[in-house]
């Protein structure tokens, strides 16, 4: 794939981006590797996005997003970005199977990642068992869980899953 601009991440700040550059005529791509809206989806209800006096939830918010998106004719990939180099007139950016995207700049907008606890079971457990992040518990889940932290995530996870 070739585009002038890369956006990398489809979070709040990646598909800001991408809608503002290709308003203005810049030819740009979002590669996503997991889900449009990244962090916010996990938001239970924002209230300090202009035009939401009255508070939306991060879901809803996002489906905004993506309709601004399909308006504005930005297209996604669902790719990660493994590799990214730069020759001096171009980036590189090499994606998870195999699929390389040149542009002439690059905007990384991947966010942040939980800190992890580092201990035995936690990667292969991820998904099914362990979470990184408010996420819809598997069916037959039960009612036993474990919350490690006391931010936001794990306050939204209590009233959440109790
Ligand atoms: C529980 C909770 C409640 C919140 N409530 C609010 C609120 O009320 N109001 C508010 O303003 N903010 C709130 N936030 C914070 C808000 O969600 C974040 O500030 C915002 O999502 C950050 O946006 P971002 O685009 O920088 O990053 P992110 O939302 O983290 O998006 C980054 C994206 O990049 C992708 N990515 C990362 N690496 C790669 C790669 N190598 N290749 C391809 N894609 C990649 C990720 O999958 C992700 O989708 C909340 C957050 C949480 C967790």
């Amino acid at each position: 794939m070739r585009t002038e601009v890369l956006v990398v991440g489809a979070g709040p700040a990646g598909i800001t981006a991408a809608i503002q550059l290709k308003r203005s005529g810049i030819d740009t791509i979002i590669i996503e590797k997991d889900r449009v809206g990244g962090a916010l989806l996990n938001a239970g209800w924002v209230e300090n996005y202009p035009g939401f006096a009255d508070g939306i939830t991060g879901v809803d918010l996002v489906k905004l997003f993506q309709h601004h998106i399909d308006n504005v004719g930005v297209e996604i990939h669902h790719l990660e970005i493994e590799r990214l180099t730069c020759d001096g007139d171009y980036y590189l950016a090499l994606c998870s199977g195999g699929e390389e995207v040149r542009s002439k700049a690059v905007i990384i907008a991947t966010g942040s990642t939980p800190n992890r606890l580092n201990v035995p079971g936690e990667i292969e457990l991820e998904g099914r068992l362990v979470f990184h992040e408010l996420r819809d518990l598997p069916e037959n889940f039960g009612l036993n869980a474990c919350i490690i932290g006391g931010g936001d995530a794990a306050l939204l996870s209590t009233m959440r899953y109790h």
